[in-house]
């Protein structure tokens, strides 16, 4: 048996004194694609946040590939890993925001490649040919001498698609990517997450476009005021939700 691609146990998170998440427990698999949806405010961006590690938990333990994530046994003892290696442990994670964030004084291409060639150390020749070949899997090999400013907000999220892929990442977290775009722009992102999903890409994806979850999803997990509240099929969590609150959250969205 291979190692869950995430395996999350009970992980409680509070910013000062606003508990956010209440002990949390979701195990992806490798090649799953989980849809996470909820109302404004439940910790699912905070939830991502923290299996990359962005934010420190207060309880419970998140690995990554069997890998403990920001922290690591000493005795019975969990204590936190170094920086270096907390950044060495997020390199096969990629991310992607609702917010693009992309280097605006770069191209494209030399989006593409600053990480793999600054923190991965890969050849720069490598590290180009890869990149372009990215940039082609998201359908932009034409755009590679673009500044960001020069290409419309779909385009924007596929080059921040494309820098993540750039990494060789065993597992991409998607938050919301396409709530900032304009609505003829939607498709075009949620196409190359399609087909990410359809090459056995293990994704968590944050969204809320139920129409994408109940095609792409393996499972959707409903979240509400920092608990899970249900999971399961897309058929079933979208369709025949067990809960209450899932429904009135559904009937809000959908
Ligand atoms: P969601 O992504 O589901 O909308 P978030 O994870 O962003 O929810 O937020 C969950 C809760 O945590 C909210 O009440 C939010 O205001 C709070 N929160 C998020 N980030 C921070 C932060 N950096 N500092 C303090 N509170 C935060
Ligand atoms: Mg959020």
């Amino acid at each position: 048996m291979s190692d869950p691609a995430v395996e999350i146990r009970g992980v409680r998170k509070s910013y000062g004194s606003l508990d956010v998440l209440h002990g949390v427990d979701l195990v992806v698999e490798p090649g799953e694609v989980v849809c996470l949806i909820g109302p404004s405010g439940s910790g699912k961006s905070t939830l991502l946040r923290c299996i990359n590690h962005l934010e420190k938990i207060q309880g419970g333990m998140i690995l990554v590939d069997g890998e403990l994530v920001g922290y690591r046994r000493s005795g019975p003892d969990l204590v936190e890993t170094t920086h270096r290696e907390t950044c060495r442990a997020r390199r096969h994670i990629g991310m992607v925001f609702q917010s693009f964030n992309l280097f605006h004084h770069l191209t494209v291409l030399q989006n593409l490649v600053e990480a793999p060639i600054h923190v991965q150390g890969t050849a720069k020749g490598e590290a180009l040919a890869h990149a372009r070949a990215m940039l082609e899997r998201v359908g932009l090999a034409d755009k590679h001498a673009n500044y960001p400013a020069q290409l419309s907000g779909g385009q924007q999220q596929r080059v921040a698609i494309a820098r993540a892929l750039c990494m060789r990442p065993k597992l991409m977290l998607f938050d919301e990517p396409t709530s900032a775009l304009d609505p003829e722009l939607v498709g075009e992102v949620l196409e190359v997450l399609r087909d990410l999903a359809g090459q056995a890409m293990t994704m968590l994806v944050v969204t809320h476009e139920i129409g994408f979850a109940r095609q792409v999803a393996d499972r959707v997990v409903f979240m509400d005021q920092g608990r899970i509240v249900e999971q399961g099929p897309a058929g079933q969590v979208l369709d025949a939700p067990g809960h209450e609150r899932t429904r009135r959250f559904l009937d809000r969205v959908g």
